[in-house]
């Protein structure tokens, strides 16, 4: 005992505990609470990794990533971003890093730019591993309430934004919502922190997965180039074991970052960088299209019955327990999990306890019948 740090004894693991808890009552469950993609890693990409294993591309890389994915990379986001980002990788201003996927690069973001004494701002709902990464940097993690419609508001910040906030997080479409930022809240976001010298960090992990009909997704990038981009392979591609993800932004920034991971993940997954390589110029529109009729399903069957803020992207949604029951989010879920459904109650996510979060990253069948249980929980 004597050898665990403060740092790590102010981590409370609770809340995915419980969820395991949870999923360990069930057999064979009807699982609408799982995090990744349900397609497997297309054939080429798979094929490049295992080619590169076979041809010796085993060593350590360059800590901050192989020249050919920098490379495709800079290409795609200066296409994305030219006014911007695009011109900031140009002229040196900004720097790209790939890292062990994105949890790597939030890690090295957190220990790089917050410590004691700072404040985060952390949308609430939030991703869980967001206030741990803070904590263990020895930050304050403040929440910021974004119930009921999960738009992240600079009036909704600017509530907790003391002297001491450095950092605020934004995720875009957000795990575990679904909801995307307008693009009128990406530029007004993006104006606030630049206002009061705050570092915006953009992680937009489920950037493909986006359903409205605009080409372009909304991103504080569009506006700024003082953003901290993050974006990763692992839903993109299905490859969540791979461990693949970048960072673009401020390089003064990504260099300390660069040095960091020197000295800690050493570089991304060899095999896996030259396969991303590959991956980036793999079409993935028809799993795409695949979520966004699930998702079109689960906003049909859903809301009738609950209070829904529509999923724009993601393969999540975030529906609140109906008042009439009087069950908090746990207690709702254990009611599911009796009926053998496993989703995941809202106070994992949130200080809140009034909601669940569902995935429709699963087969059709599965969905139907987790849809159905849900509407007869709701009627009861
Ligand atoms: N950010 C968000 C919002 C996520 O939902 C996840 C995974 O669930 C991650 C980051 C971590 O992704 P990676 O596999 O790239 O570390």
């Amino acid at each position: 005992d004597r050898f665990i740090t403060d740092r790590l004894r102010a981590i409370d693991a609770s809340g995915i505990r419980r969820v395991f808890d949870l999923a360990a009552q069930l057999e064979d469950p009807i699982n609408l609470s799982i995090g990744q993609p349900d397609f497997d890693v297309p054939e080429p990409i798979k094929k490049a990794a295992a080619d590169a294993i076979d041809q010796g591309f085993n060593r350590y890389t360059q800590t901050q990533g192989i020249a050919d994915l920098r490379a495709k990379l800079t290409a795609d986001l200066s296409a994305e971003f030219p006014e911007t980002l695009g011109q900031a990788l140009t002229s040196g201003d900004a720097s790209l890093l790939i890292t062990s996927g994105v949890s790597g690069g939030l890690m090295l973001a957190m220990m790089t730019c917050v410590g004691p004494g700072d404040e985060v701002l952390i949308p609430d709902p939030y991703f869980v591993m967001y206030k741990h990464l803070v904590t263990l940097a020895g930050a304050t993690p403040v929440f910021v309430d974004t119930y009921p419609d999960f738009q992240v508001t600079p009036e909704r910040l600017a509530e907790k934004v003391t002297e001491r906030t450095k950092l605020v997080l934004f995720n875009t479409p957000s795990n575990p919502t679904g909801v995307m930022a307008t693009a009128e809240i990406c530029e007004a976001v993006t104006q606030f922190c630049a206002e009061r010298e705050l570092l915006l960090l953009s992680d937009e992990i489920y950037d493909v997965f986006q359903y409205t009909s605009d080409a372009t997704m909304p991103s504080p990038v569009r506006s700024s180039a003082d953003a901290l981009l993050m974006r990763g392979f692992s839903k993109t591609y299905g490859m969540t074991g791979w461990r693949l993800g970048y960072v673009a932004g401020p390089t003064p920034i990504v260099e300390q970052m660069t040095k960091l991971q020197q000295y800690s993940f050493v570089c991304a997954p060899s095999m896996t960088q030259l396969a991303g390589t590959l991956a980036l110029d793999v079409d993935m529109s028809e799993h795409v299209a695949a979520y966004a009729r699930k998702r079109d399903r689960v906003v049909e069957v859903l809301s009738p019955h609950f209070e829904l803020a529509v999923p724009g992207g993601a393969f999540y949604a975030f529906p609140k327990v109906p008042e009439h029951l009087g069950l908090t989010g746990t207690q709702f879920v254990e009611a599911a999990v009796a009926r053998n459904l496993l989703i995941i109650p809202g106070n994992v996510f949130s200080q809140h306890d009034t909601h669940f979060r569902l995935s429709y990253a699963c087969d059709d069948a599965t969905l139907e019948r987790g849809l159905e249980i849900l509407v007869e929980l709701a009627k009861t």
